[in-house]
C-alpha cells in the first residue's frame, strides 16, 4: 500500500519527486496533502449516499460515484477501481485535472449544503494510482483479433478512448500523431505541475503493450491525405483537437518576444521531459528573472502564469478585460495563481505593445463592463483616457484556440464543418458527412476539456463498432 501521493512536480522532474514532503510545501503555498488510504477512506464515508447522485449527473462519463466511494469506504479498492475504471479510460488522469468545482465536487450535497464537498477527484485519482502501484492495471488481452482495422488521427484523450475501447473488442487500431509523443494536450500542453508527464506515459505505453499501433510525427496532410488512409482502414476517426492559436492585432504585435500560450507551454513541457530546447536553453521561451504579462482570463492563461512562476520569473501579472467574477478559468485555478504571487489586473485590455525589436513594455486601457451582450455577459467597454504602461520582458497570448481549416489540411474539400470550422457530424452517430470517417474531441466540440474528449471517444468507439459490425453484415451477403 503507499503511503503518500503527491502531484507537485517541478518542471524537468519526470518520476514522483523525491525530496521530503515539508521542503515541497515550502516551495509554494498551495497545500498538496498526502493522500494515504486513511484519508481517502474518510473523505469516502463523507459520501452521504444522498439517493439522488448529482456528483454522477453531473460527470460527463456518469462515472459511478456514489458506490466506488462506498467500497473506498469500505477498504474494498480492486472493486473501487474496477468500477471507477469501467466508465472512464484514464480515472487518474481526470481525477487530476477536471474542473471538478463545476463538475461532480460543485454538486455533491455535502458541498451545496455548505460543509464542504467531498474530494471526489482526490479518491478517483488515489483509486486507481493504487491500483497501478498493485499491478492491477493490465494490457489488454485479445483471444481473437478480428480482420477490420481502424484508423484513428490523434494521439490526445479522445483518439486514446476510443483506441482502448475498440482495441478491447478484437479490432486492429493504428493511431497517427504529428507529435513525436502520444498524448495531444495531455503531454505538450498541460503542465506537469497539474498532470505529471509519466501519468500520461504509463497510459499510452499499456495501450502500446496491448497491440495498438502508434505511429508519431505523422501528419495527415503532408504525410499522407484522409483519402489514402480512408483506403487503408476500414473505419477512421478525426481527433485532432484545437490548435490555432487566437491572437489580438494590435501596433507592435510583430515585436519580438510576444508569444502564443502553446509556443510557451510546449518548450516548458518538452524541457520537462528531458529534451533538448534550443528556444528554451537560450532564454528566449524561459521565464526565469524576467517580467512575464499573459493576456487572458481561461485556464491555459493560468497554466502560463503559474509555470512561469514555477521558472522563477521576477514579477507575473495578468491582464484580463473582466473581473474576477467573470472569468471563464476554473475559481480554484485563479485561487492558487493568486496564492503562488501572480498579480492579476483586473478590468484591463492590451492598446499597444512598445519596444525595439523585442517587447519592453504594454500600453494598457482601462476597461468598465457595460450592459450584458448577446451571450450576457457584461460588455466590456475601454474608458477613456485611463491608459497606463505595464513592463514586460515576454509577453503570452492565451485568447483560446480555433480550429485549423481541416478540409484544406487534409486535401479533403467535401468533408464538411460548421461556421466555427470544427467538424460536422451526425449528432447520433459521430460520423461526419464521409462514409467511414467519424469525429472526437475538441474538434468536433471546439476547445473543451479532456473528460469531454474521453466521453466522445468513447461514444465515437461504439458508433464505429456499429459500423463495421454492419460493413461485415455486408461484405457476408454480397458474398
Ligand atoms: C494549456 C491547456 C491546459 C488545459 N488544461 C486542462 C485541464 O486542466 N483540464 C481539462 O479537463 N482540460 C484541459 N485542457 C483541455 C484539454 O486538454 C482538451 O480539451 C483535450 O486534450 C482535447 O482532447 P482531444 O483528444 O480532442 O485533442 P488533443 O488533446 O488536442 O489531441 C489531438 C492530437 O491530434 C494530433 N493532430 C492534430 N492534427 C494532426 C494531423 N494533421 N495529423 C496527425 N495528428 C494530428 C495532435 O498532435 C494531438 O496529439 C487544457 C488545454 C490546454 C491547451
Ligand atoms: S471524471 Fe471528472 S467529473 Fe467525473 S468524477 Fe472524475 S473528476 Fe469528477
Amino acid at each position: 500500500m503507499p503511503n503518500k501521493m503527491l502531484t507537485f512536480v517541478k518542471i524537468g522532474q519526470q518520476t514522483p519527486p523525491k525530496r521530503d514532503v515539508d521542503k515541497r510545501k515550502q516551495d509554494f503555498k498551495e497545500i498538496y496533502k498526502d493522500f494515504i488510504h486513511g484519508k481517502a477512506g474518510e473523505q469516502s464515508s463523507r459520501c452521504s449516499q444522498c439517493g439522488v447522485p448529482f456528483c454522477q449527473i453531473h460527470c460527463p462519463l456518469s462515472n459511478n460515484i456514489p458506490d466506488w466511494l462506498k467500497l473506498t469506504a469500505e477498504g474494498r479498492l480492486k472493486e473501487a477501481y474496477e468500477l471507477s475504471q469501467s466508465t472512464n479510460n484514464m480515472p487518474e488522469v481526470c481525477g487530476r485535472i477536471c474542473p471538478q468545482d463545476r463538475l461532480c465536487e460543485g454538486n455533491c450535497v455535502i458541498e451545496q449544503s455548505g460543509h464542504g464537498t467531498v474530494t471526489i477527484g482526490s479518491v478517483e485519482k488515489y483509486i486507481t494510482d493504487n491500483a497501478w502501484e498493485q499491478g492491477w492495471v493490465n494490457p489488454i488481452k485479445i483471444k481473437n483479433e478480428k480482420n477490420q482495422s481502424v484508423g484513428i488521427i490523434g494521439a490526445g484523450p479522445a483518439g486514446l478512448a476510443a483506441a482502448e475501447q475498440l482495441r478491447k473488442l478484437g479490432y486492429q487500431i493504428t493511431v497517427y500523431d504529428r507529435y513525436d509523443r502520444a498524448g495531444g494536450l495531455l503531454i505538450y500542453g498541460i503542465p506537469n505541475f497539474k498532470l505529471e508527464k509519466f501519468i500520461v506515459e504509463r497510459r499510452t505505453k499499456l495501450l502500446e503493450k496491448s497491440g495498438i499501433k502508434f505511429i508519431q510525427s505523422f501528419e495527415v496532410g503532408k504525410d499522407s491525405t484522409l483519402d489514402q488512409l480512408r483506403k487503408k482502414h476500414d473505419v477512421l476517426l478525426i481527433a485532432t483537437g484545437v490548435y490555432k492559436a487566437r491572437e489580438i492585432e494590435l501596433p507592435g504585435s510583430a515585436l519580438g518576444n510576444i508569444f502564443p500560450a502553446m509556443e510557451f507551454l510546449t518548450a516548458s513541457n518538452k524541457k520537462g521531459l528531458g529534451d533538448k530546447v534550443k528556444l528554451f536553453d537560450d532564454g528566449t521561451l524561459n521565464a526565469e528573472g524576467k517580467d512575464i504579462v499573459v493576456i487572458g482570463g481561461g485556464d491555459t492563461a493560468m497554466d502560463c502564469v503559474r509555470t512561469s512562476i514555477r521558472q522563477n520569473a521576477k514579477s507575473v501579472k495578468c491582464l484580463y478585460r473582466r473581473d474576477k467574477e467573470n472569468m471563464p478559468g476554473s475559481a480554484r485555478e485563479v485561487a492558487n495563481a493568486e496564492e503562488e504571487g501572480v498579480e492579476f489586473v483586473w478590468l484591463s485590455s492590451p492598446k499597444e505593445f512598445i519596444g525595439t525589436n523585442k517587447v519592453k513594455e504594454l500600453v494598457v486601457n482601462s476597461i468598465k463592463l457595460g450592459e450584458p451582450d448577446d451571450s450576457g455577459r457584461k460588455k466590456p467597454d475601454v474608458q477613456k483616457n485611463s491608459e497606463f504602461n505595464i513592463k514586460a520582458d515576454i509577453v503570452i497570448q492565451a485568447l483560446g484556440f480555433d480550429p485549423e481549416n481541416l478540409p484544406k489540411l487534409f486535401s479533403s474539400d467535401d468533408l464538411r464543418v460548421t461556421k466555427w470550422g470544427t467538424l460536422k457530424t451526425n449528432f447520433d452517430t459521430m460520423e461526419t458527412n464521409l462514409p467511414g470517417v467519424f469525429a472526437a474531441g475538441d474538434i468536433i466540440r471546439g476547445a473543451s476539456l479532456v473528460v469531454w474528449a474521453i466521453k466522445d471517444g468513447r461514444d465515437a468507439a461504439e458508433a464505429m463498432k456499429n459500423f463495421l459490425e454492419n460493413k461485415e453484415l455486408r461484405k457476408e451477403w454480397v458474398a
